[in-house]
């Protein structure tokens, strides 16, 4: 069955073309204008990625990101034009899983898509994120903790 993305965006043509482009990548699309049908659109079925605008009439991006996260766990990529870096880092502390900044390439928003879909997955199966294992041993990228069969190794 194909992933659903929920697409948040009240720019017309910009929520159509990421539509087609997802589309034509295998996604199955829904695209909401505002804050009020996208929360109608969660609700009724909770997609397997949003991608959503800051910018919206209404509810704002961030009330929606809010009110998406109280839902469902659902990856979030922002998408904004505002190119402030406070945005970003505010977008990124508050959980959403990436950030995109218009204008976008479609290639580079697909690419997004899929990586944070594939650490979505991954997460869902509880694999260690950022691990790499052989046998018995397992290094943990994120930690920088190397154990041996469960117990930790001091490695200079
Ligand atoms: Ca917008």
């Amino acid at each position: 069955m194909p992933e659903r993305i929920l697409i948040v965006e009240d720019e017309n043509s910009v929520a159509e073309a990421v539509a087609y482009t997802l589309e034509c990548e295998g996604f199955e699309v829904e695209i909401a204008p505002d804050g009020r049908r996208a929360l109608e659109a969660f609700e009724a079925r909770p997609p397997a990625l949003v991608i959503l605008d800051l910018m919206l009439p209404g509810l704002s991006g961030w009330q929606l990101f809010n009110a998406f996260r109280r839902q469902a766990d659902v990856p979030v990529i922002m998408l904004t034009a505002r190119a402030a870096e406070a945005d970003r880092v505010a977008g990124l502390e508050m959980g959403a899983d990436d950030y995109v900044l218009k204008p976008f390439s479609m290639r580079e928003l697909v690419a997004r898509v899929r990586t944070v879909l594939r650490r979505s997955t991954r997460a869902e199966q509880q694999e260690p994120d950022d691990a790499l294992t052989a046998g018995d041993l397992r290094v943990d990228l994120g930690s920088h903790e190397v154990t041996l069969s469960g117990r930790p190794l001091s490695l200079s």
